[in-house]
């Protein structure tokens, strides 16, 4: 083995004392020098939340008490605790596709799945992937896929929203929940980043941003039944509001679903509704007497005038994640994020923070009167199902656990 392990430094989680003995002894066979351990999820995340950087890898076994791997998994992806993970397991692929799709919607890289026992070869393998990096790489690369491939992966319902909570800063509750859309093509999760500018090339963005819609409110009905009523966000594309009868397509969709359009928040990048015409006014103006909610997301990216702003018929401004995170030690950015909720204010609209990381950052909003908070602090993206779950697990910053 070519490989060099001296520089990465691993975390062992297990709660077994002398199968956690075996996995350190077989790290410092391989040569992995830097290493902490932890026999559970809760003593992992007070080492992990201590530690001055967070470690490359978690190894972890799914199987803990109290805390199990998997909560600890969704703490560490949501906190950015640790870069990669390695799970330690002997339960079925079908869970081990869960772990990964959730680590993965939060950044966290999956290097892979380890059965028991443990050997050297076996962690040497799996160790590897974390230096040449090939599937972070590939992850970058513009998708190659043609028009007739996108009609069909909308065809087959391959577009899944995820949700991302959002909190109100004055009960500190879940009250809404963004829907981002990954495409999941074959074992693959793609981000919205990469099929989207190809989805509104295509012409088929009318159609994709429908099903969308039509799959979140069918997930909040679910979320309903269960007792959890959320607001929901999607996401629109500018090139929908070219549409005439986009406003009444929408309804009809809503209230298929058992909803009403004030259950429901369009959100629109600020370039998008700036560079507005005519055309598009009139079709905000539709969907906002139908009732919807309208939001102006990315704000601050845009230049928009106040005079622009006030005669949009918005009723919610999205605060870049570009400025609030950061933003309690850089004086620069926390001045647009104090502006941009000051001229919020002014229009009666309601103001959600994005990208929300740390605690300092949430304090700053909440002195600031910023009304939601959405972010990788609360939570990252996640499947419609493990939603209710996650947001059962939430508790504000200063809250005891
Ligand atoms: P967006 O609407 O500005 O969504 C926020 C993005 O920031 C999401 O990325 C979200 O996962 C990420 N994010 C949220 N909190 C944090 C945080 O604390 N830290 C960091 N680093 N990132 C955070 P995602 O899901 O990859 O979506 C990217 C963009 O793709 C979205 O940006 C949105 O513009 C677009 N998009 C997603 N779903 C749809 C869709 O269904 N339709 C359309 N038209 N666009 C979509
Ligand atoms: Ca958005
Ligand atoms: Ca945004």
């Amino acid at each position: 083995m070519m490989t060099r392990f001296d520089q990465i430094s691993v975390m062992v989680v297990e709660d077994h004392a002398f199968q956690r003995k075996i996995a350190l002894r077989l790290l410092d066979a391989i040569g992995v020098e830097r290493v902490l351990e932890a026999a559970d999820g809760e003593q992992a995340l007070r080492i992990l939340e201590a530690a001055p950087a967070p470690p490359d890898v978690l190894l972890v076994d799914l199987d803990l008490p109290q805390m199990d791997g998997i909560e600890l998994i969704g703490h560490v992806a949501s906190r950015r605790l640790a870069r990669a993970v390695v799970v330690l397991s002997a339960l079925e692929p079908a869970l081990l596709n869960t772990v990964q799709t959730m680590a993965r919607a939060s950044g966290l890289r999956v290097l892979g799945v380890l059965e028991k026992p443990l050997t050297a070869t076996k962690l040497a393998e799996v160790l590897a992937l974390l230096q040449n990096g090939a599937a972070e790489s590939r992850a970058e690369e513009p998708l190659d896929v043609s028009e007739s491939t996108l009609a069909e992966a909308l065809e087959l319902d391959e577009f899944e929203p995820w949700f991302q909570p959002q909190v109100a800063f004055d009960s500190g509750l879940v009250t809404g929940a963004e829907a981002l859309t990954r495409w999941l093509r074959r074992d693959q999760v793609i981000a919205p980043d990469r099929f989207v500018p190809l989805i509104e090339r295509s012409g088929l963005i009318d159609s994709f941003t429908e099903r969308v819609l039509a799959r979140a409110c069918a997930w909040r009905r679910r979320w309903a039944q269960q007792g959890l009523e959320l607001q929901l966000s999607v996401n629109i594309s500018m090139l929908n509001l070219a549409s005439v009868d986009a406003a009444d397509r929408y309804q009809a969709i809503v209230l298929e679903a058992g909803m009403k359009p004030r259950d429901v928040v369009l959100e629109l990048t600020e370039s998008a509704v700036i560079g507005e015409t005519a055309h598009t006014l009139n079709v905000l103006a539709r969907l906002r007497l139908k009732g919807f909610g309208l939001s102006i997301d990315d704000f601050g990216t845009g230049y928009s005038s106040l005079a622009q702003l006030a005669q949009l018929p918005v009723t919610e401004l999205k605060v870049d994640r570009g400025f609030v995170s950061g933003a309690p030690s850089q004086p620069r950015q926390r001045a647009v994020v104090e502006a941009s909720l000051e001229l919020a204010r002014k229009l009666g609209l309601s103001t959600t923070a994005e990208g929300v990381e740390t605690v300092e950052e949430w304090q700053m909003l909440a002195d600031l009167g910023c009304d939601y908070a959405q972010g990788a602090l609360i939570d990252m993206p996640v499947p419609g199902a493990a939603l209710p779950e996650r947001i059962r697990a939430w508790h504000r910053p200063g809250q005891a656990l």
